[in-house]
Protein backbone atom coordinates (compact mmCIF):
# COMPACT_ATOMS: atom_id res chain seq x y z
CA UNK A 1 0.00 0.00 0.00
CA UNK A 2 1.58 3.50 -0.95
CA UNK A 3 0.25 6.47 1.80
CA UNK A 4 -0.31 9.69 0.42
CA UNK A 5 -1.82 12.38 2.76
CA UNK A 6 -5.35 12.43 0.49
CA UNK A 7 -5.51 8.69 1.75
CA UNK A 8 -4.63 9.10 5.06
CA UNK A 9 -7.34 11.62 5.54
CA UNK A 10 -9.65 9.33 3.66
CA UNK A 11 -9.20 6.63 6.31
CA UNK A 12 -9.23 8.47 9.07
CA UNK A 13 -12.30 9.99 8.08
CA UNK A 14 -14.07 6.96 7.40
CA UNK A 15 -12.87 5.35 10.45
CA UNK A 16 -14.43 7.60 12.52
CA UNK A 17 -17.84 7.49 10.62
CA UNK A 18 -17.54 3.55 11.58
CA UNK A 19 -16.74 4.44 15.28
CA UNK A 20 -20.05 5.52 16.85
CA UNK A 21 -20.80 1.46 16.06
CA UNK A 22 -17.80 0.08 17.92
CA UNK A 23 -17.89 -1.00 21.51
CA UNK A 24 -14.42 -1.69 21.90
CA UNK A 25 -10.96 -0.91 19.61
CA UNK A 26 -8.49 -3.89 19.35
CA UNK A 27 -5.43 -2.15 18.24
CA UNK A 28 -3.10 -4.79 16.84
CA UNK A 29 0.61 -4.35 17.40
CA UNK A 30 3.98 -6.16 16.91
CA UNK A 31 5.13 -8.06 19.78
CA UNK A 32 9.23 -7.50 18.49
CA UNK A 33 8.43 -3.76 17.15
CA UNK A 34 5.09 -2.35 19.46
CA UNK A 35 6.50 1.54 18.92
CA UNK A 36 7.22 0.71 14.93
CA UNK A 37 4.07 -0.80 14.71
CA UNK A 38 2.12 1.65 16.14
CA UNK A 39 0.18 4.39 13.42
CA UNK A 40 1.03 7.46 15.08
CA UNK A 41 -2.35 9.13 15.05
CA UNK A 42 -4.71 5.92 15.97
CA UNK A 43 -4.66 7.89 19.86
CA UNK A 44 -5.98 11.03 18.24
CA UNK A 45 -8.66 8.87 16.08
CA UNK A 46 -9.98 6.91 18.54
CA UNK A 47 -10.41 9.35 21.30
CA UNK A 48 -11.42 7.64 24.53
CA UNK A 49 -12.86 4.08 23.39
CA UNK A 50 -12.12 1.90 25.39
CA UNK A 51 -9.02 -0.61 23.78
CA UNK A 52 -7.28 -3.67 24.27
CA UNK A 53 -3.72 -3.62 22.47
CA UNK A 54 -2.93 -7.13 20.83
CA UNK A 55 0.57 -7.37 21.03
CA UNK A 56 0.70 -10.37 18.04
CA UNK A 57 3.56 -12.46 16.85
CA UNK A 58 4.14 -13.05 20.63
CA UNK A 59 5.74 -16.15 19.17
CA UNK A 60 8.39 -14.03 18.06
CA UNK A 61 9.10 -11.64 20.70
CA UNK A 62 11.05 -11.87 24.16
CA UNK A 63 9.35 -12.27 27.09
CA UNK A 64 11.48 -10.24 29.51
CA UNK A 65 10.76 -7.30 27.01
CA UNK A 66 6.58 -8.39 26.79
CA UNK A 67 6.60 -7.70 30.19
CA UNK A 68 7.86 -4.60 29.70
CA UNK A 69 5.95 -3.38 27.55
CA UNK A 70 2.64 -4.68 29.38
CA UNK A 71 3.48 -2.44 32.15
CA UNK A 72 4.01 0.54 29.40
CA UNK A 73 0.75 0.61 28.21
CA UNK A 74 -0.93 0.01 31.31
CA UNK A 75 0.33 2.96 32.46
CA UNK A 76 -0.91 4.40 29.95
CA UNK A 77 -4.66 3.00 31.10
CA UNK A 78 -4.50 0.67 28.23
CA UNK A 79 -4.30 -3.27 28.64
CA UNK A 80 -3.11 -5.49 26.72
CA UNK A 81 -2.41 -8.97 25.66
CA UNK A 82 0.01 -11.26 23.51
CA UNK A 83 -1.17 -13.56 21.42
CA UNK A 84 0.31 -15.54 18.56
CA UNK A 85 -2.35 -15.73 15.91
CA UNK A 86 -1.19 -18.55 14.05
CA UNK A 87 -1.86 -21.12 16.49
CA UNK A 88 -4.44 -19.04 18.42
CA UNK A 89 -2.78 -18.94 21.65
CA UNK A 90 -3.91 -16.58 23.91
CA UNK A 91 -7.12 -15.99 21.98
CA UNK A 92 -9.28 -16.98 24.76
CA UNK A 93 -8.64 -13.76 26.76
CA UNK A 94 -9.86 -11.07 24.45
CA UNK A 95 -13.20 -12.38 25.30
CA UNK A 96 -12.94 -11.85 29.30
CA UNK A 97 -10.62 -8.64 28.92
CA UNK A 98 -13.16 -7.38 26.07
CA UNK A 99 -16.45 -8.57 29.03
CA UNK A 100 -14.56 -6.41 32.18
CA UNK A 101 -13.53 -3.55 29.63
CA UNK A 102 -16.59 -2.24 28.81
CA UNK A 103 -18.78 -3.84 31.93
CA UNK A 104 -20.14 -0.20 32.60
CA UNK A 105 -21.23 0.69 29.42
CA UNK A 106 -23.41 -3.15 29.04
CA UNK A 107 -24.90 -2.28 32.58
CA UNK A 108 -25.70 0.63 31.68
CA UNK A 109 -27.80 -0.49 28.48
CA UNK A 110 -29.24 -2.89 30.90
CA UNK A 111 -30.89 -0.34 32.53
CA UNK A 112 -32.14 0.99 30.28
CA UNK A 113 -34.14 -2.39 29.19
CA UNK A 114 -31.54 -3.20 26.76
CA UNK A 115 -30.42 -6.64 27.18
CA UNK A 116 -27.92 -9.14 25.68
CA UNK A 117 -26.65 -6.70 22.80
CA UNK A 118 -23.46 -8.57 21.30
CA UNK A 119 -20.25 -6.21 22.23
CA UNK A 120 -19.00 -4.72 18.99
CA UNK A 121 -15.25 -4.72 18.26
CA UNK A 122 -12.99 -3.14 15.35
CA UNK A 123 -9.58 -4.21 15.09
CA UNK A 124 -7.11 -1.41 13.88
CA UNK A 125 -3.79 -2.04 12.86
CA UNK A 126 -0.91 -0.93 10.03
CA UNK A 127 -0.19 -3.76 7.20
CA UNK A 128 1.70 -7.09 7.90
CA UNK A 129 0.70 -6.68 11.92
CA UNK A 130 -1.33 -10.21 11.56
CA UNK A 131 -5.06 -8.50 11.42
CA UNK A 132 -6.27 -10.70 8.78
CA UNK A 133 -4.62 -13.98 10.47
CA UNK A 134 -6.27 -12.55 14.07
CA UNK A 135 -9.95 -11.79 11.97
CA UNK A 136 -9.32 -15.63 10.55
CA UNK A 137 -8.70 -17.59 13.75
CA UNK A 138 -11.26 -15.87 15.81
CA UNK A 139 -13.88 -16.19 13.06
CA UNK A 140 -13.02 -19.88 12.83
CA UNK A 141 -12.90 -18.63 9.12
CA UNK A 142 -10.57 -20.24 6.83
CA UNK A 143 -9.76 -17.79 3.50
CA UNK A 144 -8.58 -14.47 4.36
CA UNK A 145 -11.17 -12.20 3.09
CA UNK A 146 -9.41 -8.95 3.67
CA UNK A 147 -9.26 -6.19 2.10
CA UNK A 148 -6.20 -5.22 0.88
CA UNK A 149 -6.92 -1.36 0.88
CA UNK A 150 -6.88 1.21 3.78
CA UNK A 151 -9.77 2.49 5.75
CA UNK A 152 -12.69 0.67 6.54
CA UNK A 153 -14.75 -0.91 3.35
CA UNK A 154 -18.57 -0.67 2.81
CA UNK A 155 -20.68 -2.90 3.93
CA UNK A 156 -19.47 -4.37 6.34
CA UNK A 157 -20.52 -7.49 8.43
CA UNK A 158 -20.46 -8.63 11.77
CA UNK A 159 -18.72 -12.17 12.46
CA UNK A 160 -20.82 -13.84 15.40
CA UNK A 161 -16.96 -14.89 17.98
CA UNK A 162 -17.54 -16.87 21.04
CA UNK A 163 -18.86 -14.84 24.33
CA UNK A 164 -21.56 -12.67 22.82
CA UNK A 165 -18.77 -10.74 21.00
CA UNK A 166 -19.32 -9.25 17.40
CA UNK A 167 -16.20 -8.17 15.26
CA UNK A 168 -16.69 -5.77 12.36
CA UNK A 169 -14.86 -8.78 9.31
CA UNK A 170 -12.74 -6.23 7.39
CA UNK A 171 -9.79 -4.33 9.70
CA UNK A 172 -9.47 -0.63 9.45
CA UNK A 173 -5.97 -0.88 8.06
CA UNK A 174 -3.45 1.98 9.56
CA UNK A 175 -0.20 4.01 7.97
CA UNK A 176 3.19 2.85 10.00
CA UNK A 177 5.48 5.99 10.38
CA UNK A 178 8.27 5.77 7.63
CA UNK A 179 9.48 9.37 7.88
CA UNK A 180 11.34 7.98 10.91
CA UNK A 181 14.77 5.64 9.80
CA UNK A 182 14.83 3.43 12.56
CA UNK A 183 11.36 2.89 12.95
CA UNK A 184 11.12 1.92 9.41
CA UNK A 185 14.29 -0.01 9.63
CA UNK A 186 12.44 -2.18 12.20
CA UNK A 187 9.56 -2.56 10.11
CA UNK A 188 11.61 -3.58 7.17
CA UNK A 189 13.80 -6.30 9.62
CA UNK A 190 10.37 -7.83 10.36
CA UNK A 191 9.32 -7.85 6.85
CA UNK A 192 6.66 -5.63 6.99
CA UNK A 193 7.90 -3.83 4.58
CA UNK A 194 7.99 -5.57 0.52
CA UNK A 195 11.85 -6.74 0.17
CA UNK A 196 12.36 -5.53 -3.19
CA UNK A 197 12.26 -1.80 -1.69
CA UNK A 198 15.38 -2.57 -0.34
CA UNK A 199 19.10 -3.19 -0.80
CA UNK A 200 18.87 -6.88 1.11
CA UNK A 201 22.73 -6.81 2.38
CA UNK A 202 22.60 -2.89 3.39
CA UNK A 203 18.92 -4.35 5.42
CA UNK A 204 21.12 -7.78 6.84
CA UNK A 205 23.97 -5.93 7.97
CA UNK A 206 22.09 -2.80 9.57
CA UNK A 207 20.05 -6.19 11.27
CA UNK A 208 23.09 -7.88 12.74
CA UNK A 209 25.00 -4.78 14.07
CA UNK A 210 21.61 -4.21 15.57
CA UNK A 211 21.82 -8.14 16.71
CA UNK A 212 25.08 -8.32 18.01
CA UNK A 213 24.17 -5.21 20.39
CA UNK A 214 21.18 -6.42 21.50
CA UNK A 215 21.53 -10.17 21.38
CA UNK A 216 25.45 -11.08 21.27
CA UNK A 217 25.09 -14.37 22.77
CA UNK A 218 21.83 -15.47 20.47
CA UNK A 219 24.43 -14.53 17.34
CA UNK A 220 27.12 -16.56 18.64
CA UNK A 221 25.01 -19.62 19.18
CA UNK A 222 23.08 -19.46 16.13
CA UNK A 223 26.14 -19.21 13.94
CA UNK A 224 29.19 -20.76 16.11
CA UNK A 225 30.98 -17.67 16.03
CA UNK A 226 32.21 -15.05 18.56
CA UNK A 227 31.17 -11.52 19.05
CA UNK A 228 33.23 -9.53 20.90
CA UNK A 229 36.30 -7.58 19.79
CA UNK A 230 34.87 -8.21 16.18
CA UNK A 231 33.30 -5.37 13.82
CA UNK A 232 29.94 -5.92 12.22
CA UNK A 233 31.75 -7.06 8.68
CA UNK A 234 34.31 -8.97 10.59
CA UNK A 235 31.17 -11.05 11.57
CA UNK A 236 28.92 -10.85 8.73
CA UNK A 237 32.52 -13.02 6.79
CA UNK A 238 32.60 -15.68 9.93
CA UNK A 239 28.86 -16.72 9.15
CA UNK A 240 29.47 -16.39 5.73
CA UNK A 241 32.49 -18.66 6.24
CA UNK A 242 30.89 -21.02 8.73
CA UNK A 243 27.57 -21.41 6.25
CA UNK A 244 29.38 -21.75 2.94
CA UNK A 245 28.24 -18.82 1.66
CA UNK A 246 31.60 -19.09 -0.61
CA UNK A 247 31.06 -17.77 -4.27
CA UNK A 248 33.37 -19.65 -6.94
CA UNK A 249 36.09 -17.18 -7.12
CA UNK A 250 36.35 -17.95 -3.39
CA UNK A 251 35.02 -14.10 -2.76
CA UNK A 252 31.99 -14.55 -0.04
CA UNK A 253 28.52 -14.78 -1.47
CA UNK A 254 26.72 -11.58 0.63
CA UNK A 255 23.60 -12.00 -1.07
CA UNK A 256 23.06 -15.67 0.35
CA UNK A 257 24.18 -14.77 3.71
CA UNK A 258 21.74 -11.54 4.02
CA UNK A 259 19.05 -13.31 3.27
CA UNK A 260 19.89 -16.68 5.33
CA UNK A 261 20.37 -13.83 8.56
CA UNK A 262 17.06 -12.37 7.66
CA UNK A 263 15.21 -15.08 6.78
CA UNK A 264 16.61 -17.07 10.34
CA UNK A 265 15.79 -13.59 12.20
CA UNK A 266 11.70 -13.32 11.41
CA UNK A 267 11.67 -17.05 11.39
CA UNK A 268 12.85 -16.88 15.14
CA UNK A 269 15.77 -19.44 14.69
CA UNK A 270 18.11 -16.70 16.06
CA UNK A 271 16.17 -16.53 19.21
CA UNK A 272 12.78 -14.80 20.55
CA UNK A 273 13.85 -11.55 19.75
CA UNK A 274 12.30 -7.97 20.97
CA UNK A 275 13.83 -5.01 18.81
CA UNK A 276 12.71 -2.23 20.87
CA UNK A 277 12.36 -1.42 24.77
CA UNK A 278 9.94 0.81 26.31
P1 LIG B 1 -2.35 -8.02 8.06
O1 LIG B 1 -1.75 -7.29 6.90
O2 LIG B 1 -2.26 -7.19 9.30
O3 LIG B 1 -3.73 -8.52 7.82
O4 LIG B 1 -1.38 -9.27 8.35
P2 LIG B 1 -1.58 -10.82 7.95
O5 LIG B 1 -2.66 -11.43 8.77
O6 LIG B 1 -1.67 -10.94 6.48
O7 LIG B 1 -0.19 -11.44 8.49
C1 LIG B 1 1.07 -11.02 7.98
C2 LIG B 1 2.07 -12.16 8.12
O8 LIG B 1 2.32 -12.44 9.50
C3 LIG B 1 1.57 -13.47 7.54
O9 LIG B 1 2.67 -14.10 6.91
C4 LIG B 1 1.12 -14.26 8.74
O10 LIG B 1 1.23 -15.66 8.54
C5 LIG B 1 2.09 -13.80 9.80
N1 LIG B 1 1.53 -13.87 11.17
C6 LIG B 1 0.35 -13.39 11.59
N2 LIG B 1 0.18 -13.59 12.91
C7 LIG B 1 1.31 -14.23 13.35
C8 LIG B 1 1.76 -14.70 14.64
O11 LIG B 1 1.10 -14.56 15.67
N3 LIG B 1 2.99 -15.28 14.67
C9 LIG B 1 3.76 -15.43 13.56
N4 LIG B 1 4.96 -16.03 13.71
N5 LIG B 1 3.38 -15.00 12.35
C10 LIG B 1 2.17 -14.40 12.24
Amino acid sequence: INWYPGHMKKTKESMKRSLPLIDIIYEVLDARVPISSKNPDVDNIIGNKPRLIILNKADLSNEIANKEWERFFLNKGIPTIFVNSLTGSGLNQIVNKSNTLIKDKMNKLKDKGIKNRPIRAMILGVPNVGKSTLINNLSGRKGAKTGNKPGVTKGNQWIKIKGNLELLDTPGILWPKLDNEELALNLAFTGAIKDELLDIEDLAFKLLEKLIKLCPVLIEKRYNIIVRNHSTYEIMESIAMNRGCILKGGEIDYTRISNTIIDDFRKGRIGKITLELP
